[in-house]
C-alpha cells in the first residue's frame, strides 16, 4: 500500500516524552511535518532540532492543553508554518491513579482538565481548519481503561471513557465533512506515564506490572501509521492494543 503520512502535517500534544515523542519520530521520518506540543519546551526543542537535523519537517511549540489558547495557537502554528492541518492527535494525557477514599481531588481536577478538557480544546481548534479544508483526521488517545476499571482507576477511568463518548460524538457530526475520527486505546506501554503517581504504594505495582508486561512506545507510533494510512474514505474508528502478556 502507498504510504498517505508523506506530506501531512501532523500536530501531536504531549509529544515530549513517551507516545507522544515516538509517534513525532516515526511520523517524521516517514515523511510527515510534526508539530509537537507540550509544556517541556527544551525537550520538544530538542526532538524538533533532531528532527530538522535529520532533513525532516518539525516545529515546537509550547502548550499547555489545560489553557485552550495554547491548543489555538499550536494549530495556528501549524497552518501558519505549513499551509494546513491533516492530522491532530490528542495525546497528552496523565495517570495520578488513586482509590478514591485517598480524596486527591487537585490530581482528579488535573486529570480532567488535561484528559479531558485538552482533548476538547484540541478539537475545538482544529475542527474550523479541517472544515474548511472539507479534510482531517482526529486521533484522540483513550486507554484500556477507557473500557474498564482497575485498582485506583476510577477517575482516570471516568476520563479515558470520556475521551470515548465525546471521539464517537465528533465521528458521527464529522462524518459529512471528511473528518475522520479514531480513538487509539494502547495497554500498558513503557513511558513516564507512572512517575507521577504521588501514592507510592499504587506507584509501586504499576511499575512492577508495566516493567513486567509493558511494550516500546513504537507500538503506538505504528498504530497511528496504521489509521493514518488507510484510504481517505475508510476511517479506523477505535484500535484496542495490549501488550500480549497483559491480562
Ligand atoms: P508520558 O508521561 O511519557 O507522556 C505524557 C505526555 O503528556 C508528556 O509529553 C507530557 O508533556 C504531556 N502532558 C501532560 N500534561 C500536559 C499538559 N497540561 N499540557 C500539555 N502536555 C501535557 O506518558 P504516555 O506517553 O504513556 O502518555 C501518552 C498518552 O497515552 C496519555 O494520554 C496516557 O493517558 C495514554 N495512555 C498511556 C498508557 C501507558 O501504558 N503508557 C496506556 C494507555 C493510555 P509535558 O509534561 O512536557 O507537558
Amino acid at each position: 500500500m502507498t504510504d498517505s503520512i508523506a506530506g501531512k502535517t501532523i500536530v501531536i500534544t504531549g509529544a515530549s516524552s513517551g507516545m507522544g515523542a515516538a509517534a513525532a519520530r516515526y511520523l517524521a521520518t516517514k515523511g510527515a511535518n510534526v508539530v509537537l506540543g507540550a509544556r517541556r519546551s527544551d525537550r520538544i526543542d530538542a526532538l524538533a532540532a533532531e528532527l530538522n537535523e535529520a532533513c525532516h519537517k518539525a516545529t515546537a511549540v509550547a502548550t499547555d492543553v489545560t489553557r485552550q489558547e495554547d491548543l489555538q495557537k499550536l494549530i495556528d502554528a501549524a497552518v501558519e508554518t505549513y499551509g494546513r492541518v491533516d492530522v491532530l492527535i490528542n495525546n497528552a494525557g496523565v495517570m495520578p491513579l488513586s482509590p478514591m477514599d485517598r480524596l486527591k481531588v487537585d490530581e482528579w481536577d488535573q486529570m480532567i482538565d488535561v484528559n479531558v478538557k485538552g482533548v476538547l480544546y484540541g478539537i475545538a481548534a482544529a475542527l474550523p481548519h479541517m472544515r474548511e479544508q472539507r479534510s482531517g483526521h482526529i486521533i484522540n488517545v483513550s486507554s484500556v481503561a477507557g473500557h474498564k476499571l482497575f485498582g485506583g482507576s476510577a477517575v482516570y477511568s471516568a476520563t479515558k471513557f470520556a475521551v470515548r463518548a465525546l471521539s464517537e460524538g465528533l465521528r458521527q457530526e464529522m462524518a459529512p465533512y471528511n473528518i475522520r475520527t479514531t480513538i487509539i486505546s494502547p495497554g500498558a506501554v513503557k513511558t513516564e506515564l507512572l512517575d507521577h503517581i504521588s501514592e507510592k504504594d499504587v506507584q509501586q505495582a504499576n511499575q512492577d506490572y508495566v516493567g513486567q508486561v509493558g511494550v516500546p512506545a513504537d507500538t503506538f507510533a505504528r498504530m497511528v501509521a496504521f489509521a493514518i494510512n488507510e484510504p481517505e474514505d475508510v476511517a479506523v474508528n477505535e484500535i484496542l492494543f495490549r501488550p500480549t502478556a497483559q491480562e
